[in-house]
């Protein structure tokens, strides 16, 4: 059968070149034949073949088709039943610090204090005394037993070099005693509003770890990477979202990183669009040079604004109506961005009268609730327009309120691979109850609510197609849940799909330009090794990204 099909694609191709002068069609640049196109348009769902040319898909359609847009220049693909989707977009990612972290220290998957510290000395080994080692993305919840780690794991190995190396949510760091001293943290500092500093029970010193506002009292003292240093670790993040098959990511940047990527585009070495989201602590600016977003071009764009409202589960910081079950002392923390009281409200306010859209990290179900009260408010005062406001995360949620998300029209921006992840000890933590409507995306789906889907990278991989899977299978990474961590809240193929792709450009109000495999959008494909609607969910994962196209551009290829 395969032989018959290229004698038959071999007398086509020399047919349609033989007659493409006098039929005046349009040629293509690139054409992608005999595959299985999925391309989330639901007029066309499926197809086999894709023709490019300058930066836009020019057709899609059958081979047949397609190989009559084959002409002389125009570069041909069999893809010999490989599947082809939209590029990726990944809706919520730490880029540039992504980035960084693929070219530092690496603690995620340490799963002892003596490795951590090993690791740590191997570090200082390569470095000049004073280098401050940073990222690591260490989780305690590996260690055994569990346990949070303390400066004194590594202050003998760093006498001379300053340690600020996070848990990989971002919301605790570990610093060394030399860190401590140069912040000026003593035994009698106490914790700042929105954070806090670690201390022993007995001797009353800090073990090192400080969690959320308390981290900035050492993070202010690590120097500013230079824009060379940050180019070169945005350029390694590029080649890494190349491999995965990501074209377009959402920043949840620092207001530094313009700089980074207009240079990049500058040199034309941009290879995703990027959509970047400035601190909601910026808005004034924002309203001085009366910008409206999003602004810029195909390949970069300034986004909304972002903000927070609480810290993280794993943290213990997410803030929560009812306390944590396994510390029952705490309900979580307020951002440092909720105070003092009214501010976020009047931020969010401030951000919608000029036209901003906002971006709000919310994790715990209180934190969620306070947010759609704000939201409701500013709504109810502003009056009804386009907004595309998002939830970043929306992780804990009382059922009342995924209703309310939906009447909101809200976009729910969700990382399916941290309920693979958190499922695994977010019971302790929570108890059981509380994670029915635990990153409840069938529930969000089911009340119209339109999830964008991204990787929070490098708190989780930068690989759509992980988190597809777990999206689909809700299997925790510990093996423990093979039917799926509370299953019920599992979504369908296509919903996660789309979630990675069409709803990503709708939440950067771009679904007009790209997100779906449609005539016009902008050429950005990506081509896997297996065709995910037929092989068993638990594959998904373990399937190739054979090539990545950006830009009517072939990126990737393996
Ligand atoms: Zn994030």
């Amino acid at each position: 059968m395969r032989e018959l099909s290229i004698i038959l694609l071999v007398l086509l191709f020399s047919f349609t070149i033989s007659c493409q002068s006098d039929s005046g069609r349009e040629m293509a640049d690139l054409v992608l034949v005999n595959g299985i196109v999925w391309t989330v348009n639901p007029s066309q769902p499926w197809a086999e073949a894709v023709a490019l040319k300058g930066d836009k898909i020019l057709e899609v359609s059958s081979s047949r088709e397609i190989m009559r847009m084959i002409g002389e220049k125009t570069k041909v693909i069999d893809l010999n039943g490989d599947m082809v989707l939209p590029g990726f977009i990944d809706s919520h990612n730490h880029f540039i610090h992504g980035g960084f972290s693929l070219l530092s220290i690496r603690l995620r998957e340490v799963k002892s204090r003596e490795e951590f510290a090993s690791r740590i000395k191997n570090k200082v080994k390569k470095i000049e005394k004073g280098e401050w080692i940073l990222k690591g993305d260490w989780d305690h919840q590996q260690f055994k037993p569990p346990e949070l780690p303390r400066k004194e794991w590594i202050d003998e190995v760093t006498v001379h070099n300053p340690v600020c190396v996070n848990r990989y949510d971002g919301h605790m760091v570990l610093a060394n005693s030399l860190a401590l001293k140069l912040a000026g943290i003593t035994k009698d500092t106490l914790s700042p509003e929105g954070g806090e500093i670690l201390k022993d029970p007995e001797t009353g010193e800090p073990t090192g770890i400080l969690k959320d506002a308390a981290m900035d009292l050492v993070m202010r003292h690590i120097p500013e990477p230079s824009i060379k240093e940050k180019i070169k670790a945005a350029e390694v993040a590029l080649r890494h979202a190349a491999e995965k098959g990501v074209t377009s990511v959402h920043d949840m940047a620092y207001a530094g990183n313009f700089e980074v990527y207009q240079e990049l585009l500058r040199v034309n070495r941009l290879t995703a669009r990027l959509y970047v989201y400035i601190p909601i602590t910026e808005v004034e600016l924002y309203e001085r040079l009366k910008l409206k977003t999003p602004f810029g071009n195909n390949f970069l764009k300034i986004g909304g604004l972002k903000g927070f409202v609480d810290g993280s589960l794993g943290s213990s910081t997410a803030l929560f109506f009812k306390p944590y079950a396994d510390n029952p002392e705490t309900r979580g923390l307020f951002h440092s961005q909720m105070f003092p009281e009214g501010i976020m409200e009047h931020r969010v306010m401030q951000a919608d009268r000029a036209g901003l859209q906002v971006a709000i990290h919310a994790i715990g179900d209180r934190a969620n609730h306070v947010l759609l009260d704000i939201f409701e408010r500013v709504i109810a005062q502003n009056g009804e327009r386009n907004r595309r406001w998002r939830i970043e995360h929306a992780q804990h949620l009382l059922p009342e309120d995924i209703e309310r998300i939906a009447k909101l029209k809200i976009i729910a921006s969700v990382q399916p691979y941290h309920a693979i992840d958190d499922g695994r000890w977010a019971e302790k933590k929570i108890g059981r109850k509380r994670c029915q409507y635990t990153y409840a995306f069938k529930s969000l789906l089911e009340k119209g609510t339109v999830l964008a889907c991204g990787s929070d990278w490098t708190v989780a991989p930068l690989d759509p197609l992980t988190g597809i899977y777990a999206a689909v299978t809700r299997q925790t990474l510990d093996g423990k849940n093979p039917g799926g961590w509370f299953p019920e809240q599992k979504i369908s193929l296509e919903d996660a799909i789309k979630g990675y792709t069409l709803n990503g450009a709708y939440a950067e109000f771009s679904e007009h330009l790209k997100g779906s495999v449609e005539r016009g959008k902008l050429a950005d494909l990506v081509v896997l090794s297996r065709n995910i609607f037929e092989i068993p969910a638990e594959e998904i994962q373990k399937t190739e990204v054979k090539m990545t196209i950006f830009n009517g551009r072939i990126i990737g290829r393996k």
